[in-house]
């Protein structure tokens, strides 16, 4: 059998793919990102957690975020890792798992300011190429297709109106944190401002990005159209 070459899922194209899904908060990434790798039966990577986990940390330290030397060592003590716990994505740093830690408001502002840290988008460029070896990868984040994986099989950014975005998060935040939908929007322009306008990777599409505007679209219908185009690039065919 030659290289990179899966047999797994009836949706898969022949050859192993790295896929890359950006966009901005509450713009149906993570939904679709993981339907389309189970769809495929791809390993899914969320990076926004590892920019949460290091936001988590630095905030558990009291570090400034402004404090790159000190982030930097905290960067190099710390061993994160993505793994599956009964069939779920958890992710652990230092061998305990925070995936439910990393959700709160602050971690998720935080995250933002962090993530505009040089010596942390360095650290993490490393561990996600790393992940990325094998390919048969979904990779959601803001600078996949643009930055980490430039060479990525197929890229896609999903957008989609402020205004529908901070519904979907603040539905998802409902039952776990009490915040206003004004405040989850308010949140939101801010996190826009910074992750777009930031020196280093902003968010932005990559210039062969395939772009959909998910402000109509079930997670469902957005999958079906990723699927189409990844089928009709590598098989030729549609689904
Ligand atoms: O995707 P999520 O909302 O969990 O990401 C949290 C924060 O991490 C984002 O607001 C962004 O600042 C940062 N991030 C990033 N690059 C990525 C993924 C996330 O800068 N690839």
């Amino acid at each position: 059998m030659p290289e990179n070459v899966t047999t797994t899922s009836p949706h898969s194209p022949e050859k192993a793919l790295l896929i890359t899904i950006d966009g901005p908060a509450g713009s149906g990434k993570t939904t679709v990102s993981r339907l389309l790798a189970e769809q495929l039966n791809y390993q899914y990577v969320d990076t926004g957690a590892l920019y949460r986990c290091i936001a988590f940390e630095v905030n558990k330290a009291g570090i400034a975020a402004a404090d790159s030397n000190r982030i930097q060592k905290l960067c190099q003590g710390l061993s994160i890792c993505f793994r599956k716990v009964h069939g779920e994505s958890r992710i652990f740093s230092n061998g305990s798992d925070i995936t439910d830690k990393i959700r709160t408001p602050e971690v998720t502002m935080l995250a933002s300011a962090v993530s505009a840290v040089p010596v942390v988008r360095r650290h993490l460029l490393d561990i996600q190429r790393k992940m990325g070896q094998k390919k048969s990868a979904v990779f959601e984040g803001r600078d996949m297709g643009t930055v980490v994986f430039p060479d990525a099989d197929v890229k896609f950014y999903l957008d989609a109106a402020i205004e529908i975005r901070a519904k979907r998060r603040h539905g998802e935040l409902k039952t776990r944190h009490a915040q206003t939908l004004e405040a989850v929007q308010e949140d939101m322009r801010h996190r826009d401002q910074n992750d777009s306008n930031r020196e280093l990777s902003p968010l932005k599409p990559a210039e062969d990005a395939f772009i959909i505007d998910t402000t109509h679209l079930s997670a469902e219908e957005v999958v079906k159209v990723m699927l189409d185009t990844i089928l009709t690039t590598y098989c030729g065919r549609r689904v």
